[in-house]
């Protein structure tokens, strides 16, 4: 039995796509997001078992197009973090002795596999949280609720951070259990005080997300 597990949230509406089905079964040259990140999650060696982890009403439906697969389908929750949380503790159940988890937003259809590997060879490696960051081009500013800029952090220390996110499965277990709510995993660590180290990350795991990505992810695939 393989010591990594995997969850892909894919429960959320994907509204900021402006398409009419949730934004994992958006269509992307003829596969959905959905299945092209399962498949980047199949491809790792010692991947066990990927939990999908859908809106409720999707979780027979889409379990049956997983049947013959090595997944489980199970239904998320409002937040991000509500559905990871219910992919990891349906990971646990079905493979109690995984070692690792990743976890990969449905949306980043494009990540290669080899980063996906990257992240397990840094878990196998000692670290006991890694996310894929690259820096930013763009110079970003905080600000208040009324759009007043009240800080510049300095670009060279920020990184924009991508999935999969890697984690020793007791590690993100501990950080979940508060059932707090973030825009990754690994916000949850830091606050648990453990230490979560970085892998140089791929521009082909951006985060699909507006009609603008989709275009660009469908030309990147056109020319391959
Ligand atoms: O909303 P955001 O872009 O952060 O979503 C990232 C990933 O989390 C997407 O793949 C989306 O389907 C998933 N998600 C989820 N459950 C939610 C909201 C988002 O599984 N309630």
């Amino acid at each position: 039995m393989g010591e990594v597990v995997a969850v892909v949230p894919a429960a959320g509406l994907g509204l900021r796509l402006g398409s009419d089905v949730p934004k994992a079964f958006v269509q992307l040259a003829g596969k959905t997001l959905l299945r092209r990140s399962v498949d980047v999650l199949l491809g790792v060696d010692g991947l066990a078992l990927v939990v999908i982890v859908v809106a409720p009403g999707l979780v027979s439906e889409v379990a049956e197009q997983y049947a013959d697969e090595a997944t489980l389908v199970v239904a998320g929750g409002a937040e991000r973090s509500e559905s990871v949380r219910a992919g990891l503790a349906a990971a646990v159940q079905a493979v109690p002795g995984a070692r690792y988890v990743l976890v990969h937003d449905a949306a980043r259809a494009l990540a290669p596999v080899e980063l996906a590997c990257d992240v397990v060879n840094a878990l196998r490696a000692g670290a006991v949280a890694v996310v894929p960051a690259l820096p930013v081009a763009d110079t970003i500013k905080v600000v208040d609720a009324a759009g007043l800029v009240t800080a510049t952090p300095e670009r060279a220390t920020l990184r924009a951070v991508q999935t999969p996110q890697g984690f020793h499965v007791d590690v993100l277990r501990t950080a979940h259990a508060q059932q707090l709510i973030a825009t990754d995993d690994a916000a949850l660590v830091e606050r648990g005080g453990s230490p979560v180290h970085t892998v140089p990350g791929h521009p082909l795991a951006f985060k699909i997300t507006t009609p603008l990505d989709l275009r660009l992810a469908q030309a990147l695939l056109a020319e391959q």
